[in-house]
């Protein structure tokens, strides 16, 4: 069965072909990155106009490089929330429109629920049930995942994810939008225990992380080098990065450390594009390698959104019979701009 899957949940546009028999047929992504930079933040407006832009052209390449028409197709996915309500509508319309339009079914999916499923897109593919580390742009949770649509929240941020903690202090540094790839470019230049931050929640006994206090701890190191030294330097910015990523990194490894010890699980899947931190990565490995435990990273360019995830976990979804097959009525568009993944 071939699935074309949408994402448009926030500013990427993605379009990709999965066959729930060979994986990843083709994929194309945009993203609107420079053109919210000038603005320093993502513009809700801006980006749904410009996904109305791409989504065609985008749809058209996925289709040529499979070598595929429209009507190869069996199944349309798209990412029907979290995200922005403008953004998802532009997703949503396409999709539902093209099953509308040529009978087929489609399939909403959980924007998480593709971030999730992503390490399970390349070999060595983990089995269930594993300890599921999410970390976005907009999230920060661990989950209990025993199947495909299993999931129990084990913790979560009380505040900011830890993609927003990286690309807020970025941008305390002058790093511009979004600063989380440039946070920890910087970081490694930077001496990690020359200035030492909070690590939030560390020692709290549960799950849950907390991020917000971070930018103000790095706010007040910032204003007292700058009254001590002056200007501060590119190796006290270089310092104060490697420091942010230290903390968020300990607090991340330590509490994903916790979650398999409370669970008794051995496997643990990081996704969301702080999965795409070296540091994080390095760290992970080291500390499940000596408690006899396996990690797993989706592949680089599939941390942060994409279609290909999307369309993949509506192929899992349509391998464990919990997709309704028939071809849509048509009811309008449906999308959840706020969406609760352990209801699903
Ligand atoms: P959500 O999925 O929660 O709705 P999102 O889709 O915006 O949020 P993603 O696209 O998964 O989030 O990830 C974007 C985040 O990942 C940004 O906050 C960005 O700074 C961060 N990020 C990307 N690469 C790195 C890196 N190498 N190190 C640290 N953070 C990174
Ligand atoms: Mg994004
Ligand atoms: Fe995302």
């Amino acid at each position: 069965m071939i699935i074309l899957g949408f994402e448009s949940s926030c500013d990427e546009t993605g379009v990709a072909l999965v066959c729930t028999e060979r994986g990843l047929l083709s994929h194309a992504l945009h993203t609107q990155v420079a053109m919210h930079a000038a603005y320093g933040g993502v513009v809700p407006e801006l980006a749904s106009r410009d996904h109305v832009r791409r989504v065609v052209p985008l749809t058209r390449t996925v289709l040529l490089q499979a070598g595929l028409n429209l009507t190869d197709v069996d199944a349309v996915a798209y990412t029907a929330g979290p995200g922005l309500a403008g953004a998802l509508l532009v997703g949503a319309s396409v999709a539902q429109s093209i099953a509308w339009s040529l009978n087929l079914p489609a399939i909403p999916i959980h924007h998480l629920e593709g971030h999730l499923l992503s390490p399970r897109m390349v070999d060595p593919c983990p089995e269930f049930p594993f300890v599921a580390l999410l970390v976005s742009g907009g999230h920060t949770q661990l989950m209990r995942v025993d199947d495909v649509g299993a999931y129990i929240l084990l913790g979560e941020t009380l505040d900011d994810a830890a993609g927003e903690a990286f690309d807020k202090t970025a941008k305390l540094l002058g790093l511009g939008y979004p600063g989380g790839p440039a946070l920890a470019r910087l970081a490694e230049q930077g001496d990690p225990e020359r200035i030492v931050l909070p690590r939030p929640m560390l020692h709290s006994h549960n799950l849950d992380f907390s991020f917000s206090g971070l930018k103000t701890a790095v706010l007040t190191r910032l204003r007292d080098v700058q009254a001590l030294h002056g200007p501060v330097t590119e190796s006290m910015q270089a310092d104060l990065a490697a420091a942010t990523q230290a903390a968020i990194v300990d607090v991340l490894v330590a509490k994903s450390v916790s979650a398999l010890e409370q669970t008794g699980l051995t496997r643990l899947v990081v996704s969301g594009g702080v999965g795409a931190n070296r540091l994080l990565r390095e760290r992970l490995a080291q500390r499940l390698a000596k408690k006899r435990a396996q990690v797993f990273f989706p592949p680089l360019e599939f941390c942060t959104d994409n279609g290909a995830m999307i369309a993949f976990a509506a192929a899992q979804r349509v391998s464990r019979g919990l997709v309704d097959l028939r071809a849509p009525r048509s009811h309008g568009f449906d999308v959840r701009p706020r969406w609760d993944l352990a209801s699903i």
